[in-house]
Formats: structure tokens, C-alpha cells, sequence
């Protein structure tokens, strides 16, 4: 059996060793799967919707612990972590309300009566990237298991501690054994056999748009379904007519937060060309401005990178102050460190306008006009998300609908709500997930008439 030794990234200390789950074990873990969720569906939807209460107040009783696993696991501040594992629980508490409204049809047809029934799928297999382990792991779980299905659940390799906590905690409150199991491994094994599995009739991944087209191309093989949730090279597009100062002092929050590792990070931040040495001028001191350093600190708003791997292929895009307009501080020493990088590159093809870098460097560009500022933005083989600085309410509208984007913030750069739907445009995925219709995502709609005669 293989195994990984995971390091704390803000000090290179050894944590612990996770075995890896072997093929054989992963095909066991399914079998488990199909016999719960036949017990899991058939009880009354009241009692599922009080399973998934409990699991979100034993989250809930586990913040601190969740909060501490993340910490050492992934380096995340841990007032951030606290707030994803409170997300966890929120997200739980917001779809054990669906079990209860899994609401189907009846539709007027001559003859009888004729109703749909939106089904479980069944099995679901959860495939998680390292950036937010916690959260992203529940956008798949939590509704699917309200939905109805059993599910089986990869962390990635890298972070895998906070999900195998979520996995017992499911225990602890009371869930069925087998209905939520958690596999660490590798993707080439667990993931690729959750893909090649006829048992496990539906995909949620999320991670890169590499891996995802891989993952689709197998998903294609059996007409499973599949949900992507993919990379993001987001525009941050400000207007000259914009509160200039808010816009550059929040402007580094919208893409350093958790280093940059984050698929909406607005990495390419757009500024009408009348304003942009201004804006400059306000967001130095902005970006100096953020407290990098020990994640366990309160007062820390940004960790260090994820592994010396990931390390590397950041440093990659900016081995030097080429073109650095100016960064801002992070410690030395052991862990993972990277200041915060603002680049001013000469061309729109650089490819640190083009590339998801996945680490806290961004790009200023400036723009001509409103139809610039769309086009700009729109030049990118992503789409996820993005924030859009202007006083004028309808340059807001039609730049909003301009934009080629799953998820625009106004103003502002709203982060995920478990309660509105999260989904990219063109390479950045495919469905979306969170909000009202998710559980539905997890069902297959059946049909059914009744004769009256
Ligand atoms: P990744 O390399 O694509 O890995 C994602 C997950 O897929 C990991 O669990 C990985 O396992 C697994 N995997 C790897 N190869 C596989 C295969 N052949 N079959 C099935 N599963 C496989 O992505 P990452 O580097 O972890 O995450 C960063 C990426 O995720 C970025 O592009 C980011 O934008 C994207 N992301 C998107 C969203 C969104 O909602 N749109 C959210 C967060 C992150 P291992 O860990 O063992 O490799």
C-alpha cells in the first residue's frame, strides 16, 4: 500500500503519514455505498433531513478542531478555516431542508393523471482539489446525500485531513455506516476508478481543466454524469467613474486570499486607462498592507503556499522583479513563502495574463473604453467569476451581462454563498452547484402515468 507523508507548508515539519486506498478497497468502499443508499433512500424524507441536522451540528461542535487540522494541513489563516468549517455546517443545515421539498410534477394530460418523482442517482463519487478542502468537499456531498445518494468521497492527495474528520464526524452523528466514506489516494487510482466504476453514476470534480476533460472523456464512456467545476483567470474590470480607493483597497483580498490558490481569484485586475496610475498609486499601499505570516496567528490574512511543488511552479511565472511594479511581505525562512505580486506585463498575450498561475501574483492591464474592458475581459479560455468597480448602474448591467462569466460581483467581490448557484463559463466548467437547485442535480427525473380508466 502506498502512502503520503503530508508537511506543514508554513514550516516543513512532518505531520503524519496517510495510507493511500487501493483499488480493491475502493471498489469495496462502493459495494458499502449501494446497499446504504437503497436503506438511505428509503427512509421518510423527514428523517433524512434530521440525519443531515445532526452531521451539521456535530460540524458545528468540530469547528475548532476542523479549523486546527486545516491550519497545519493546508496553511490556511485560521480565521479563514474557522470560517470553512462553519460553511460546512451552514451548507448542511442549508440542504437538510431538501430531503422535505425533493417537490416533483403534475402535469394536465388527457386520459389520467400523470406526475414525475425526481430519483436519487445513487452512488456519487466526490473528487476534491487541495485549495478549500473542507468547502468544496460539502458543495458535492451535502446535497447529494439529501438528494437521496450514497456518496464516495477524494480528498486530494495533499490535503486530505480535514474531510477524513468530516467522514467519522458522519459516523458520530449518526449517519449509516457506508452512506459517506471518505478514500484518500492518489487520482490516477481512487479517482480514475470512481470514473470507471458502472456502480458510481455520477461525477462531481472539481480541480483543473487538465484533469476535468480527462475526467469527462471517461464519464462520456458510460453516459455518467457529470458535474466540473474547473480553473478561473478572473478580471477585476474598474471603471474611471468608480470609488477609486475602495476598489484598489479591496482589490488585493479579491485575489490573495488563501495565496491566490483560489479558482475565483481576480488575477487580472482591468483599469480604464485615465485612472490607472491613480488606482496604482492607492493599491501599493493596499497590497503592502496585507498581513502575510504564521497562519495560527489572528491577525495573519494570508499563508503560505500549499507545497514546495506547487512552490516551484509559482515562482515559475515570476522568478524575478522583471516587470514587478512592487510586491508586498512574507516571511523567510522555512514554509512555502510568497509575497504578494503586482505586475505590470506589456502585453496582453504575457502568459501571466493568460495562465491560471494559482498563487498570489496579479496582473494591472489598462483599458480604452467599456467595450475594451468586455472584450479584455472575455479574452481568456475561462470563466468563472469577477468583479466589475463602476457608479453608473447601467454601465454595471450591461458590462455584467458582457461578460462571459458564471459568477460577477458588483462593487464589491462577493465570495461563495452556499445559498446562490457557483458554476463557470466556457473551460471553467460545466453545471453548477450551492443554491436552491442543487439537490436536483443529483436526481434523474422519472415520469410516470396513471390511466384512469
Ligand atoms: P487537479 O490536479 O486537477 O486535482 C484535483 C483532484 O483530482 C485531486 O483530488 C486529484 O488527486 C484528482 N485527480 C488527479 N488526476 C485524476 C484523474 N486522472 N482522475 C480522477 N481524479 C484525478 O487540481 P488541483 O491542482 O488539486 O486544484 C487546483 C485546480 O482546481 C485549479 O485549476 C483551480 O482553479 C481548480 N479549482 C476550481 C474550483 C471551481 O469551483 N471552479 C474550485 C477550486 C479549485 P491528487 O490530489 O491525488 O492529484
Amino acid at each position: 500500500m502506498t502512502s503520503t507523508t503530508l508537511i506543514n507548508p508554513a514550516d516543513e515539519t512532518e505531520l503524519q503519514v496517510v495510507e493511500h486506498t487501493t483499488l480493491a478497497g475502493v471498489d469495496d468502499a462502493v459495494a458499502r455505498a449501494v446497499s446504504a443508499q437503497k436503506a438511505w433512500a428509503a427512509l421518510a424524507p423527514a428523517a433524512r433531513a434530521s440525519a443531515l441536522r445532526d452531521f451539521a451540528a456535530a460540524v458545528g461542535g468540530a469547528i475548532e478542531e476542523l479549523a486546527a487540522l486545516e491550519v497545519a494541513n493546508s496553511g490556511h489563516p485560521v480565521t479563514q478555516a474557522r470560517w470553512e468549517a462553519g460553511h460546512v455546517r451552514d451548507v448542511l443545515n442549508y440542504y437538510a431542508a431538501a430531503p422535505e421539498r425533493m417537490i416533483g410534477k403534475q402535469i394536465p394530460v388527457a386520459g389520467g393523471l400523470d406526475v414525475t418523482f425526481l430519483e436519487p442517482l445513487g452512488v456519487v463519487g466526490v473528487i476534491v482539489p487541495w485549495n478549500f478542502p473542507m468547502t468544496i468537499a460539502s458543495w458535492g456531498f451535502a446535497p447529494a446525500l439529501a438528494a437521496g445518494n450514497a456518496v464516495v468521497l477524494k480528498p486530494a492527495e495533499w490535503t486530505p485531513l480535514t474531510a477524513m474528520r468530516l467522514g467519522e464526524l458522519a459516523i458520530e452523528a449518526g449517519l449509516p455506516e457506508g452512506l459517506f466514506q471518505v478514500l484518500p489516494g492518489k487520482g490516477s487510482v481512487v479517482g480514475e476508478r470512481f470514473v470507471t466504476h458502472e456502480d458510481v453514476r455520477k461525477i462531481v470534480f472539481t480541480g483543473s481543466t487538465e484533469v476535468g476533460k480527462r475526467v469527462m472523456a471517461g464519464c462520456a464512456d458510460q453516459v455518467k454524469a457529470v458535474t466540473l467545476e474547473l480553473g478561473g483567470k478572473s478580471a477585476n474590470i474598474v471603471f474611471a467613474d468608480s470609488d477609486l480607493e475602495k476598489a484598489a483597497a479591496t482589490a488585493p483580498y479579491a485575489v490573495f486570499e488563501n495565496a491566490g490558490q483560489d479558482c475565483c481569484a481576480r488575477s487580472r485586475i482591468l483599469v480604464e486607462r485615465s485612472v490607472y496610475e491613480k488606482f496604482l498609486h492607492f493599491l501599493e499601499p493596499a497590497v503592502k498592507g496585507v498581513a502575510v505570516g504564521d497562519p495560527n496567528d489572528e491577525a495573519t490574512e494570508m499563508g503560505p503556499l500549499v507545497s514546495k511543488t506547487h512552490f516551484d511552479s509559482v515562482t515559475a511565472y515570476q522568478p524575478d522583479d522583471t516587470d514587478v511594479a512592487f510586491r508586498g511581505t512574507a516571511p523567510t525562512g522555512p514554509g512555502y513563502w510568497f509575497a504578494p505580486t503586482v505586475v505590470l506585463p506589456k502585453s496582453r498575450d504575457d502568459r501571466r495574463v493568460t495562465d491560471e498561475i494559482f498563487g498570489p501574483v496579479v496582473t494591472v492591464l489598462p483599458f480604452e473604453d467599456e467595450a475594451d474592458a468586455i472584450a479584455l475581459a472575455n479574452a481568456s479560455v475561462y470563466g468563472l467569476s469577477g468583479s466589475i468597480w463602476t457608479r453608473d448602474v447601467g454601465r454595471a448591467i450591461r458590462v455584467a451581462r458582457g461578460v462571459e462569466s458564471g459568477n460577477l460581483s458588483v462593487n464589491s467581490h462577493s465570495s461563495v454563498r452556499y445559498s446562490t448557484p457557483f458554476g463557470g463559463f466556457k473551460q471553467s466548467g460545466l453545471g453548477r452547484e450551492l443554491g436552491p437547485d442543487a439537490a436536483t442535480a443529483f436526481t434523474e427525473t422519472k415520469n410516470v402515468f396513471i390511466s384512469s380508466d
